[in-house]
């Protein structure tokens, strides 16, 4: 149902191009509230103003006030893992290398009963005025806590894998999750793509994942050089990648898929 209602504060952030900050200033919008299907709908800013004049011109319009209080347009987080919540405290921080290391060693346990802190990482973005997430999502297991929620969620499905004997199925794994987000996409949900890095990415299956992306409109996001660890790698093609890969994943005499250069040019067009 469509209703009219005025939120005022004794300071309004407008954010227009002065960066003005108006003195018992107000907004008035229009919420549509909860459909029967229980999808949250967008709400429209009508006008901006000062309160009382607000008030006077939409008699009609539900209203509140709070004095001594700052109204601010929402924050946008650009980039978080939903599902990775559970880990704030869990690995080694500091160096790339030993980081991944101890992510690596725990991987098991990683994904172990999450639900309850993604709902709980929601929330936090939430009550810290975070309105619009771009949510990096590698499994898809919180589309639907996602979704569900208040917030306005640019969500990017990631596709990560670098054996080349198994881009056939990472593949089909990642358009099922891809085509079960497009399915829900509405104004305050926005299906996306999301390369994982290039040391962890094979070119083949980033070009299968950048054709759907193209073919479905999609918004792309990549992680790209978030260590000198990897600048070496595919500068040079040696240092902690190459141990990685040799030691860790006993892959013999293992090469970078890419250079800088050729990892930015797929993202040409
Ligand atoms: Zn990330």
């Amino acid at each position: 149902m469509r209703s009219q209602k005025i939120i005022g504060a004794s300071r309004v952030f407008i954010c227009d191009e002065g960066f003005c900050i108006l003195k018992d200033g107000g907004v008035l919008y229009e919420s549509l509230d909860y459909a029967q299907s229980g999808d949250l709908q967008s709400a429209k800013i009508l006008a901006v103003g000062d309160y009382e004049n607000l008030t006077r011109t939409y008699p009609n319009a539900q209203k509140e006030f709070w004095h001594n209080g700052v109204l601010l347009p929402t924050l946008v987080n650009a980039h978080i893992h939903f599902e990775f919540s559970n880990n704030a405290t869990n690995f080694v921080y500091g160096d790339f290398g030993q980081w991944l290391d101890s992510v690596i060693a725990k991987r098991d346990d990683v994904l172990s009963d999450i639900t309850k802190s993604v709902s709980q990482a929601i929330d936090s973005q939430l009550r810290s005025g975070v309105g619009l997430v771009g949510a990096i999502s590698s499994y898809g297991y919180d589309m639907e806590a996602l979704r569900k929620s208040a917030l306005r969620v640019v969500y990017f499905c990631e596709a990560m894998g670098s054996n080349p004997s198994a881009i056939d199925t990472l593949f089909s794994n990642f358009k099922a999750r891809l085509y079960q987000s497009m399915e829900y996409k509405n104004t305050r949900f926005i299906p996306a793509v999301a390369l994982h890095s290039p040391y962890s990415l094979h070119h083949i299956y980033a070009k299968y994942v950048l054709q759907e992306a193209k073919k479905l409109q999609t918004p792309i996001s990549a992680h790209f050089l978030e260590s000198q660890h990897e600048q070496e790698w595919l500068c040079h093609g040696s240092g902690y990648f190459y141990n990685f890969f040799a030691h860790t994943f006993g892959v013999p005499n293992p090469k970078p898929f890419y250079t800088i250069q050729s990892f930015l040019e797929q993202f040409v067009g």
